[in-house]
């Protein structure tokens, strides 16, 4: 695309994405308009208030391998911000948590038979090496799985992990997904100690320096701007509609999730078997219970959980990752939308999560409970089934209007470095000369 600086771009979504699309057109001296529906940027890593402090609505930690979320807090400066810590891992089961995340803890384990603990490390440590992931792209992470840990293995360590994000998707799960995930994790060790950082003031330190740089570049910030249809324009790019304005870009670079493109296109007449692409992308959403407690639930940063009467694979102690004031633990309920469950009220899941807590904690009383919310996020996680990349609408549909989201960068999971890595990149190429 030629590079004059009058074009009129749109980015639509404030996330992390889009802030980063927007960032470095801002550099390149372009003006764009940021277009979020929220009242507040961020999108998933965005914070709000809570037990007075601010804090995001969703955990969020960063691993040492998040190279362009550090150079871009670097590039803002502030790059003194940005702490790292020793964490630990916890794995509730049968009735007792037990260390988790070390070779010795693994060894340790007494509910499954040495070969079973051999084998979970082996795998592993084969995930570390992996560099093709292709390979694994055609195979689904239960059959992976069971194949390195054996049935029962799987069993233990993965099957309830998997039934309670996914639901009927546990099986279709790509091998290259949950791949590229363990192999994050496993990779953010110093001196083979589990190391991961954290920015002091939360996501809200990084959203709030990008977008005064945007806007000080010359970029606009719509917030409350939900975007409502977008009309294709014969010589490229878009009208859209958003709040009670109508515009017309030469250039469009859409972030939100792919799944609602589908009415916005739908809305701005295009063609029903385009729309179709976008309807099937697939999410689970997630009520995600925060919860302030007097005292610290444990020592861990996150605990696996493995027991039939809590319907979720974990809780993260973000205390335990960063000062807040209290202990602040999260308590992630993942559903598909259409799961009868997602239709409970806030005060149901608050009620599950602080029972849950203190079945796993017999010393909490009710008295430790200070302050509990409840955020809700219809596409919280995407669906990464095996053959992912193929099942994705085009990134360009139209001449000069892109669609992206998170499972763009498959294999690897939604994070706000790639996000940001991913958001860089596209910019730049759609300029490349
Ligand atoms: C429970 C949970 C835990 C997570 N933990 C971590 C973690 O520990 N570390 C990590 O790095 N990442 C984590 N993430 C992921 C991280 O938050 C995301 O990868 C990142 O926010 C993605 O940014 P994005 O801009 O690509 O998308 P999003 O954050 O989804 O941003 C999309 C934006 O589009 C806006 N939008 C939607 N519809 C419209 C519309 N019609 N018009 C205008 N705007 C619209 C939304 O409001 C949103 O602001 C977590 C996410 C969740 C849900």
């Amino acid at each position: 695309m030629n590079k004059e600086k009058d074009k009129k771009i749109a980015v639509i979504g404030g996330g992390p994405m889009g802030l980063s699309v927007c960032h470095e057109l801002t550099k390149m001296g372009f003006s764009p308009d940021l277009i979020e529906a929220d009242d507040r940027l961020g999108g998933m890593a965005a914070c709000f208030d809570f037990a007075n402090q601010k804090i995001e609505r969703y955990y969020h930690f960063h691993c040492t391998g998040d190279l362009a979320f550090q150079k871009k807090v670097k590039e803002l400066g502030l790059e003194n911000q940005l702490k790292w810590k020793n964490t630990k891992m916890g794995f509730f089961y049968k009735n007792k948590l037990y260390k988790w995340g070390s070779v010795a803890s693994v060894l340790k384990f007494p509910k499954i038979s040495l070969i079973s603990r051999f084998r979970y490390l082996l795998h592993a440590l084969r995930c570390l090496t992996i560099k093709d992931w292709n390979h694994l792209d055609k195979v689904s992470a239960s059959f992976w799985l069971k194949k390195w840990l054996g049935k029962n293995g799987y069993r233990i360590f993965w099957m309830k992990l998997f039934k309670y994000k996914f639901f009927q998707y546990s099986d279709n799960i790509s091998a290259a997904w949950i791949w590229s995930r363990i192999q994050r994790l496993g990779k953010s060790r110093r001196f083979l100690k589990e190391t991961l950082g954290y920015l002091k003031g939360g996501s809200d330190q990084l959203i709030e320096s990008i977008s005064n740089e945007i806007e000080l570049l010359g970029g606009k910030i719509y917030l409350n701007s939900k975007v409502k249809s977008i009309t294709p324009q014969n010589n490229g790019g878009g009208k859209i509609i958003f709040k009670n304005k109508e515009r017309v870009y030469d250039l469009i670079i859409s972030t939100i999730p792919l799944p609602l493109l589908g009415n916005i296109f739908q809305s701005g007449g295009v063609e029903k078997k385009i729309c179709n692409l976008y309807f099937n992308c697939k999410s689970i959403a997630c009520a995600c219970v925060i919860l302030n407690l007097k005292k610290p639930f444990s020592d861990n940063f996150w605990v696996n959980i493995n027991d039939d009467r809590f319907k979720i694979p974990g809780v993260i102690e973000m205390s335990n990752l960063r000062p807040t004031l209290g202990s602040i633990v999260y308590i992630p309920f993942y559903m598909p939308t259409d799961t009868p469950d997602y239709q409970r009220e806030d005060k149901d899941f608050i009620n599950d999560a602080w029972q849950c807590l203190k079945q796993i904690n017999t010393s909490l009383t009710d008295d430790d409970l200070m302050h509990s919310y409840c955020n809700r996020y219809i596409f919280a996680q995407p669906i990464c089934e095996t053959d992912h990349l193929s099942k994705l609408p085009p990134i360009n549909p139209f001449k000069n209007i892109f669609t992206v989201d998170t499972t763009i960068y498959y294999p690897d999971d939604r994070g706000i470095s790639e996000s940001i890595e991913y958001g860089e990149k596209l910019a730049k190429s759609i300029f490349k000369e």
